[in-house]
């Protein structure tokens, strides 16, 4: 029913369901990603769940927080600051217990907030091979049919180059939830064209209004489980993106005020 909902469609969760078996049938790495909202967080949120997903075979589940973007955005649906501290807690509990990868990425060893994106851990290819600074930033100056190849065009694109730094230097969390002003500014800089069918990107980010994000200083979780601290501390870090940006009490400040209005 809230798959349904969400979806826009009928039968959702029982067809995802036969499509995950098909996969663990055919001996598929297979996970389930979910986006935690206001309509589900009590369902998803809950050992049996998980449980769940062991029994049928499932590998890893991965714990996305709804983000209100796009079209239609709902901020309804939106989790509230207490609520991501219950997504990330729940999380950091259930490494410690269950035997089924869990994944979060919006957290290093020390629960310290980061944005993928703006570490260099990851970028995004959309449907037509555009290279997107993230799945939510819309917008390209580059594809992967360059004939520079696909590594050299991400690596020399200044596009995303701006975006991890710009990014990197205002804050700690989402900078589309944050400051969709920096993303704009990103976009006319670089001339990137729209890369969503419905050509509406630009007027979408017009209508955001700023918000809190993943960053939630004095909230920080450490993981507890140690294969997750060591896999974290090497794999998964901020690997310095932020050593120049200035996140002290102003930008902090500027978080707590966005909090205040939550
Ligand atoms: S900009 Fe926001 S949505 Fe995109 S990768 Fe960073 S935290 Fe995630």
């Amino acid at each position: 029913m809230v798959s349904d909902e969400r979806r826009g469609k009928k039968d959702v969760l029982n067809k995802t369901l036969r499509g995950l078996d098909n996969c663990l049938k055919e001996g598929i790495l297979t996970g389930v990603a979910t986006s935690v909202c206001q309509t589900n967080i009590d369902e998803l949120l809950t050992e049996e769940w998980l449980q769940h997903l062991i029994q049928r075979g499932v590998h890893y589940a991965w714990y996305h927080t709804y983000r209100p973007v796009g079209p239609k955005m709902n901020m309804a649906l939106a989790l509230r600051p207490d609520q991501l501290v219950r997504v990330r807690k729940f999380v950091t509990d259930m490494r410690a217990r269950l035997p089924i990868a869990i994944i979060d990425a919006y957290y290093d060893s020390e629960g310290q907030a980061l944005c993928p994106m703006s570490t260099g851990v990851s970028h995004h290819i959309g449907p037509k091979g555009d290279l997107e600074p993230c799945p939510i930033i819309q917008f390209a100056t580059e594809n992967i049919s360059d004939p520079r190849g696909i590594y050299a065009t991400m690596r020399d694109s200044a596009f995303l180059k701006d975006f991890r730094e710009l990014s990197a230097e205002h804050t700690r969390g989402c900078v589309v939830l944050e400051r969709p002003d920096l993303v704009k500014q990103l976009v006319v800089k670089h001339g990137a064209r729209d890369t969503t069918v419905r050509g509406t990107a630009m007027a979408e980010l017009d209508a955001m209004t700023p918000r809190f994000s993943q960053w939630l200083p004095g909230e920080e979780i450490p993981e507890k489980h140690w294969m997750y601290r060591i896999a974290k501390k090497y794999w998964f870090s901020d690997f310095g993106a932020y050593r120049n940006a200035n996140h002290g009490a102003t930008a902090k400040a500027k978080v707590q005020a966005l909090l205040a209005k939550a």
